[in-house]
């Protein structure tokens, strides 16, 4: 039999894998499982490229994680962050810095990059395409977080030319907070979490400057509305709750499909990583017939669930201390004695 006859025979013996979600986990998920010759179709409900409501501060991923996936080279021109200012209602109280740089890029890019990547390697994407759960083997949930009636508003916008003082500055208030950090062509990505308020008398783009200036960063918000706006790039989400997102049990889920870390963490675009790279083995063990699809789930599960553990238990206690106003007062009375914990937080929450 001729050589190439012997590869197609054994690429058909592959079972098919489909991911539903093109976010992080999904495509990443995709990209690594073709370079094991699985067949992969990602089904997304929207399209490539888009702005959306993120941080775009990518802190904790390693280049082995990336390597693994075979997409650190996607990587190569994101910004490298280092320094942070931390912001309690326009004054800043605390700086710090981060030992492993984090990357920074715009998911406007970063998705689209990944999404012609997998193409390149033989993954179909089909866009535009709304996916349901379903209790199938070689099915993978990676739509993102669940929406439900949560009380949390996300707001984000690129904007040109704020005066920075650190590659990443956090900037607390009384309704939540937001993080500015550079991403690609000059542009700084200015991204909050806030507690809905519905009596705020703002609609769409405003919506951001108007959070802030409730929350008691006034001066931010004046400075986004005199800054020159990136043409499409306000997003907004409303309406999601944090933590556990509780889907199906029979569905094998990851990313903030299966959990959404609090944002502040910086992390969880590293975890969709994480989460891709524990599902990568097991998944192609079923797709060559090596394993069950219910063992395949079980320890990708067991695999997230111990790597994430900690993380999300830390983060779950830390988010309500940054967002109380208790919490707020022992964070300034820390940091103006110096005290402040940032690099050991930052271990519990990496
Ligand atoms: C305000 C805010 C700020 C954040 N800041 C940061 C940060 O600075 N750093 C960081 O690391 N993380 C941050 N995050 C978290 C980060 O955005 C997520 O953890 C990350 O995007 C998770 O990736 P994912 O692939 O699991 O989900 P997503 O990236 O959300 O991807 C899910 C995909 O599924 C698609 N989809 C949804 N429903 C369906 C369906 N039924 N069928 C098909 N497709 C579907 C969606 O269109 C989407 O493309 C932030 C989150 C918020 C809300």
């Amino acid at each position: 039999m001729a050589r190439g006859q012997t590869r197609v025979s054994i690429a058909a013996l592959k079972q098919e894998i489909t991911i539903a979600g093109g976010g992080l986990a999904g495509l990443s998920l995709a990209a690594a499982l073709r370079r094991h010759e699985v067949p992969v179709v990602v089904l997304e409900a929207g399209i490539y490229p888009r702005h959306r409501v993120c941080g775009e501060f990518i802190s904790g991923v390693t280049g082995e994680t990336l390597a693994a996936l075979g997409i650190a080279n996607l990587f190569e021109d994101a910004l490298r962050h280092r320094s942070l200012g931390w912001h309690e209602s326009g004054r800043l109280i605390h700086r710090d810095h981060f030992k492993d740089p984090a990357l920074g890029i715009s998911r406007y890019c970063l998705d689209a990059r990944l999404k012609d990547h997998l193409e390149a390697l033989g993954g179909t994407v089909r866009t535009e395409t709304r996916a349901r759960p379903e209790q199938r083997d070689g099915f993978v949930w990676t739509a993102g977080r669940r929406p439900r009636n949560g009380q949390w508003l996300g707001l984000k916008a690129h904007v040109r030319d704020l005066p920075m003082t650190a590659d990443l500055e956090m900037h607390a208030g009384t309704n939540g907070y937001a993080g500015l950090a550079a991403v690609e062509d000059g542009w700084t990505n200015v991204c909050g979490l806030f507690r809905i308020d519905r009596s705020l008398p703002a609609r769409g783009a405003d919506l951001l400057p108007a959070y802030l200036d409730a929350g008691g960063n006034r001066e931010l918000a004046t400075a986004l509305r005199n800054g020159e706006w990136r043409a499409g790039s306000f997003s907004a989400v409303a309406g999601f709750e944090l933590g556990r997102q509780t889907p199906l049990p029979s569905l094998l889920a990851l990313g903030d499909a299966e959990s959404m870390i609090p944002p502040f963490t910086g992390n969880g675009m590293s975890m969709a990583f994480q989460a891709a790279e524990c599902a990568v083995g097991p998944l192609v063990a079923w797709s060559r017939g090596g394993q069950s699809w219910q063992d395949a789930a079980n320890s990708v599960r067991a695999a997230v669930r111990r790597k994430f553990k900690r993380r999300l238990a830390a983060a779950a206690l830390l988010h309500p201390v940054l967002l109380n106003a208790c919490g707020r007062t022992l964070l300034q009375n820390l940091a103006a004695a110096h005290l402040l914990p940032f690099q050991p937080m930052l271990t519990l929450i990496r």
